[in-house]
């Protein structure tokens, strides 16, 4: 664990959770092995390595593309090819006329089970009312810029619907395979905060 273990520095809001789960724990609603194996898959498992596959699967293969976009819940569940994502996530896919950004101004509703742990940029209060007032100027201080005359939308996720942003395939990719296009889907570039990388890792 961290080098905290005293409790000294964690945050009120840290220390509400972590008198949460004692009482839950001594009450006999959880057990603190399962939470901890939970935390564990979330911390390593399940990361934007997941997204950037569904992505990357979206660039070569049309048909899963455009079931993805349909519904990508259940296109992801249909293709056996990742692990099952949660209900009611929807992929927005970038256009050169369209730019899509996710945000929850509510809170941080994200979606997990494709990008793992969210940044703590994406919790933050400044983002999540920026992103609605200025979004070009928020995407500006991700070093995007947008060309003149394409659209900028952003999307707010709730309880229930989580976005996953479907970037642009790089130019000079033709005939690579889903693992090499994975390599340059990042995480911010399903959010919507960045671009895919270039065919030689750089950003656009
Ligand atoms: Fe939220």
């Amino acid at each position: 664990m961290s080098d905290h273990e005293d409790g000294s520095h964690l945050t009120e809001m840290e220390l509400r959770v972590r008198a949460l789960e004692t009482v839950l724990a001594e009450k006999g609603y959880i057990d603190p092995a399962v939470l901890d194996l939970i935390v564990e898959h979330f911390e390593t498992k399940v990361g934007p390595h997941i997204g950037a596959r569904v992505v990357a699967q979206a660039w070569v293969d049309t048909a899963f593309r455009q079931a993805l976009l349909a519904d990508a819940t259940a296109a992801i569940a249909a293709s056996g090819n990742f692990p099952p994502v949660g209900d009611h996530l929807i992929a927005v896919e970038n256009t050169p006329d369209q730019h899509n950004m996710v945000v929850c101004t509510l809170c941080s509703c994200y979606p997990w089970d494709v990008l793992g742990l969210p940044p703590v940029w994406y919790k933050s209060a400044p983002y999540r009312s920026r992103v609605v007032m200025d979004p070009r100027g928020v995407l500006r201080e991700f070093g995007v810029a947008l060309p003149e005359g394409a659209r900028l939308r952003v999307w707010d996720s709730t309880a229930e619907t989580r976005y996953l942003v479907l970037p642009r395939r790089p130019a000079g990719t033709e005939g690579w395979t889903v693992d090499q296009l994975a390599a340059l889907v990042t995480r911010d570039s399903m959010i919507g905060t960045g671009l895919a990388l270039t065919p030689e890792g750089d950003p656009q």
